[in-house]
């Protein structure tokens, strides 16, 4: 039996409705929402497509740190940690102008007012720009 979760699609700030369709705890398919204000029961062709980027073989699930040219798989705390001290590297030897930070049409409003806040006040870069600025 397929069980049809409603949410938001995720590919850009316009936030269309849709259901999720789960089987066996699997996302097999996407479909668009009847009723949400934005999308009407439509959904773009990445938006059809949404459900195909959850169980997909070559999504990060773990963090990356490079080590002798290679990547490896870390906890959250080493990469955090590691982020961390290269930040803190850049700022005393360049200041925020050495900084800059992409954010992405896949976070939420809210995350991408926080990302520009983190850019502004801790990093201290104006340095700041979004897949989505046409
Ligand atoms: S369905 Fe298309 S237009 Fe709607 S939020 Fe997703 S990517 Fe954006």
């Amino acid at each position: 039996m397929t069980e049809r979760v409603l949410t938001t699609c995720v590919y850009c700030g316009c936030g269309c409705g849709c259901y999720l369709h789960v089987e066996e705890g699997r996302v097999v398919g996407t479909s668009p929402s009847r009723n949400h204000p934005i999308s009407r029961h439509n959904l773009c062709l990445k938006g059809w497509h949404l459900h195909e980027l959850i169980h997909h073989p070559d999504r990060l699930t773990t963090p990356l740190v490079r080590e002798d040219g290679r990547l490896r798989e870390a906890t959250w705390d080493e990469a955090l940690a590691r982020a961390a001290a290269g930040f803190r590297e850049c700022l005393e030897h360049h200041g925020g102008r050495g900084l800059g930070v992409l954010a992405s049409a896949k976070c939420t409003n809210e995350e991408n007012y926080l990302l520009q806040k983190f850019a502004r006040t801790v990093l201290r870069t104006n340095n700041i720009d979004h897949c989505a600025r046409l």
